[in-house]
């Protein structure tokens, strides 16, 4: 994908697909592990290289969602579940290449897109699922993401077990979380034996903006400078990072963000509720308010404020309960007391039973 785009779908091309493809017995085995540990939730379920002595092929870990953990268990890769996805709408449905850069409500609910190229767009519906920087979601809400407060500095080492053996050890068949207040360095391993390590650290944001990340070596000595004294396997996390870095600065709208209904518009996903990825949960939200979406029109044929409303009204709850949990989870990982917050948040899952 060059540029970046939006889908105009009009109400009678938009298709349900089901966003989980699952194997059964696969289901069904990590479910017996989770019964088996005890947790309230899995936040993320990964695969092990080998099993247990005892057979228990999965580990339950933080901080990953859902799809990273159908990908570790080889069920739908990213691309797949992309893939899947696509195909469920009809061919040309999607008009690729068509970056919104103005929308403004006309009456009766229908509002005109502007496009960079020039070109506008009139909808009856329109659906914002344009992530963070939403350019549909100021049409219902004054609301803007704000700082969280931790920016993230993403590496990968590829081939970890041949060519990076005492980092992958380290990883182990899961995720790894070596925390300390204030920062961080947060690993786990893909399916392709790649250690992708995000390095956490509380700073102002202007301090990220100031690595010169064009200079990968030199950036990535100095983001490894704030680790000084931790163990060189965890540090080769940052210093032997073969991929460009990337610098993602941690945003977040307010976790009640909520909106009056506003006729002829509404948003799914990051647009909707974005926030820190501590509850694993952003992209299997932005797949289910689509879902629900779609099953509210269905359900309220030639009648979409009824629809709107249908869905607004659980999307509120459901998207300020898992960004009240990521808020709580980002600060607890790097609080005073880290890292026994985190192993006191795990302990408090055990004994939900
Ligand atoms: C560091 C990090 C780690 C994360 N880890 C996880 C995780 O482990 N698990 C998890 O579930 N979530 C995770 N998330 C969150 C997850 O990536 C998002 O919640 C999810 O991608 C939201 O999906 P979305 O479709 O709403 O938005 P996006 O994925 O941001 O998609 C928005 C789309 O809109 C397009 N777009 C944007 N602006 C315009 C415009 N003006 N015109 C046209 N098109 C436009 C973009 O090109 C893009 O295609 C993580 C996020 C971060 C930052």
């Amino acid at each position: 994908m060059k540029e970046q785009h939006i889908e105009i779908i009009s109400i009678a091309h938009i298709y349900i697909a089901n966003p989980r493809p699952r194997s059964r017995g696969r289901w069904q085995m990590m479910v017996a592990n989770i019964r088996e540990v005890g947790l309230k939730k899995p936040i993320t379920v990964v695969r092990r290289k080998e099993p247990d002595p005892e057979g228990k092929e999965f580990d339950l870990v933080c901080g990953q969602g859902r799809i990273e953990a159908f990908v570790a268990l080889g069920e739908v890769h990213r691309g797949d579940l992309r893939r899947i996805l696509l195909n469920s709408l009809p061919v040309d449905t999607i008009r690729w290449g068509h970056k919104v850069t103005a929308v403004s409500p006309l009456d009766g609910g229908r509002h005109v897109l502007t496009f960079a190229d020039g070109s506008t767009a009139t909808t009856e519906l329109l659906v914002g699922a344009d992530g963070a920087w939403s350019k549909v979601r100021p049409l219902l809400s004054e609301a803007k993401p704000a700082y969280a407060g931790t920016s993230f500095i993403e590496t990968y080492l590829l081939d970890g077990d041949t060519r990076h053996k005492a980092s992958a050890e380290l990883v182990g068949g899961g995720s790894l979380f070596a925390l300390a207040p204030g920062k961080g360095i947060l690993a786990h391993r893909e399916i392709n034996g790649a250690l992708h390590t995000y390095v956490a650290l509380n700073k102002p944001e202007d301090w990220i903006h100031r690595i010169d990340f064009s200079d990968p070596a030199t950036a990535l000595s100095q983001v490894a400078e704030e680790f000084d004294g931790w163990a060189p396997e965890l540090t080769a996390l940052i210093t032997d990072g073969e991929t460009a870095p990337v610098p993602r600065t941690i945003h977040a709208l307010p976790v009640e963000h909520r909106w009056d209904r506003v006729h002829g518009v509404t948003v799914i996903g990051d647009a909707a509720h974005l926030m820190s990825p501590f509850a694993g949960e952003g992209a299997n939200l932005a797949m289910y308010d689509g879902a629900e979406l779609g099953e509210a029109i269905a359900a309220n044929p030639g009648d979409i404020e009824a629809a709107l409303l249908a869905y607004e009204k659980d999307l509120f709850p459901r998207s300020a309960s898992a960004a009240a949990e990521a808020d709580r989870n980002l600060k607890l990982c790097f609080d005073d007391n880290a890292p026994q917050s985190l192993l006191d948040l795990f302990i408090s899952y055990r004994s939900v039973k």
